[in-house]
């Protein structure tokens, strides 16, 4: 794995810059200092993947911004031994900081090339959440019910299934909106049929697509 001082020193400046923003969660700090996200992006690109920014990673989708990464991941408040759903693998890097944080991660990706390769390229760097291939919107009924659910596209609304498949007390973080602008929006399951949401400020992210729309 090719990670030299370079990177190291490039990380401790990008964990600096989310500190600054806001961020001081020490163990979402310390799993962003460790996880060499140049590795995640085209290697032609290296320059940009300690900058704070989304970047492509192919097929029209994104690596999210470390920034918001980081606070999707502390929304979560993940604890460790949370068994955690991520909707929208992409590039696999939020996979990897929710395992530096002790969860396990199931993690499903509906595009079939991103799902090829990043279930190959998480384990060569020593990560392993369990892999899906399929859409994030029906959820993974066979695997519920999860402690927190992470979805990491934008999506028109909150999907029922999601709901469904959180345990009461768990708690789903995903970015709601129909534009391409959305409300980051922290829901806790407080009994089989009732849950309460607070929004946490504005983010941009790609939209969560239906089957049909593939
Ligand atoms: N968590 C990713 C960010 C990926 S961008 C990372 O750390 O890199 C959003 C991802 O959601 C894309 O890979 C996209 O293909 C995927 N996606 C979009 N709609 C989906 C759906 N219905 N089910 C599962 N994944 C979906």
């Amino acid at each position: 794995m090719n990670d030299t001082y370079r990177h190291k020193g490039l990380r401790k400046k990008l964990v600096e810059e989310i500190k600054r923003k806001g961020i001081d969660d020490k163990a979402i700090l310390t799993a962003i200092e460790k996880i060499p996200r140049h590795l995640f992006i085209d290697s032609s690109f290296l320059q940009f993947a300690y900058q704070d920014n989304p970047f492509p990673i192919g097929h029209g989708q994104t690596i999210s911004q470390p920034y918001t990464v980081a606070f999707q991941t502390w929304l979560l408040k993940v604890k460790r031994g949370d068994k955690i759903m991520e909707v929208g693998t992409g590039s696999g890097y939020q996979a990897c900081v929710l395992l530096e944080l002790g969860a396990k991660v199931f993690t499903v990706e509906r595009i079939k090339a991103l799902f090829d390769k990043v279930k190959v390229f998480l384990p060569s760097i020593g990560y392993e959440p369990r892999f899906f291939f399929g859409d994030g919107y029906q959820g993974l009924p066979t695997f519920a019910p999860f402690d927190k659910i992470i979805v990491t596209a934008g999506a028109p609304s909150i999907p029922t299934a999601l709901i469904r498949q959180l345990k009461v007390g768990g708690i789903l973080v995903i970015p709601v909106g129909k534009n391409d602008v959305q409300v980051m929006t922290s829901v806790t399951k407080t009994s089989e049929t009732t849950y309460e949401t607070k929004e946490c400020g504005m983010f941009r992210f790609v939209p969560l697509l239906y089957d049909k729309e593939k």
